[in-house]
């Protein structure tokens, strides 16, 4: 497994598989990687010839500092994780390598109503700073394939977004949530919580599943983000939103013939740490 720091060897390195023919994917991560990332690499190396993961903790999508500063970053396990799963190359870029100090240029993509909504209307300037990140990295690995997981649904249909947008050639994939045996989805977050948290937090989930079954059961969107508030409420857990949406423009959405993909999406906080999730509800 090769590691490259530097920007021109992770370059050359690409340049020449793709001389021979190599089919390049892309697994673009902060670390702290569990189960859920490995899916990726997983699927990522059933497709390609090579697999390239990268590390690198954003610091341009952390609106809260303390969030960034207390990010996990136990990157000798990482390694030894990502040499376990097989991958060709580790890319692990210092900031200065990903946002030159010297470079002027800078990347104004909108995303719209989806900067706006969720994860953009809490967390200000998220999205502006993982859409950078990501398009600053898609330029230097100029994969075929990225991987990326439904876990972070805003993320990967802004993503989507963008790669239309910008009419890049490659092959984006959507990978499953990989969660615990409780249903808590997997993410790097988990380890902050208690014990006896990590196992009451499965009822996100739970939530999510009645929530989808009365959307299809007609309840309005008002109803059950009241049921879904009031059910986490009850345990002590401090739910911050409840939509549901358009996959493709995250607009809200009231009914199933309204788009043809619906989400629905949530943020809740227990102990202090925040955790995302969502469910398709129609369109897979
Ligand atoms: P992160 O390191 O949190 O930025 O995540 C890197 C990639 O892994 C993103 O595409 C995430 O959506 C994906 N990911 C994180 N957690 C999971 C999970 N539990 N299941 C599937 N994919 C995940």
């Amino acid at each position: 497994m090769f590691i490259f720091k530097r920007v021109a060897h992770i370059q050359d390195w690409i340049q020449k598989r793709k001389a021979e023919g190599w089919n390049i994917g892309f697994v673009p991560t902060m670390g702290a990687l569990h189960k859920g990332h490995l899916s990726l690499v997983e699927a990522c190396k059933q497709n390609c010839d090579g697999t390239i993961v990268s590390i690198f903790v954003n610091p341009k999508q952390f609106n809260d500092k303390k969030d960034l500063v207390n990010y996990p970053r136990p990157i000798e396990r990482d390694l030894k994780m990502l040499f376990e799963s097989g991958v060709e190359v580790v890319f692990l870029p210092e900031v200065e390598d990903i946002y030159p100090p010297d470079s002027s240029t800078t990347i104004d993509f909108d995303p719209g109503v989806a900067a706006t909504t969720m994860e953009g209307k809490f967390r200000p300037g998220h999205f502006s700073g993982m859409a950078e990140v990501v398009y600053r990295l898609l330029n230097i690995t100029t994969p075929d394939c990225l991987y990326m997981g439904q876990k972070d649904f805003q993320q990967f249909s802004i993503i989507r977004k963008l790669i239309s947008d910008f009419k890049l050639p490659i092959n984006l994939e959507l990978c499953p949530t990989i969660r615990e045996e409780s249903g808590l989805a997997m993410s790097s977050r988990n380890v902050r919580l208690s014990e006896q948290a990590r196992e009451k937090a499965a009822m996100i989930y739970a939530n999510l599943v009645e929530a989808k079954k009365s959307f299809q059961a007609g309840k309005s969107v008002e109803e059950i983000r009241a049921q879904f508030f009031a059910a986490l409420i009850q345990e002590q857990f401090n739910p911050e939103y409840m939509e549901v949406v358009d996959g493709y423009t995250l607009a809200a959405v009231e009914q199933m013939n309204q788009a043809e993909q619906i989400v629905v999406c949530c943020a809740v906080f227990v102990e202090e740490v925040r955790l995302i999730d969502n469910m398709v509800l129609k369109g897979e």
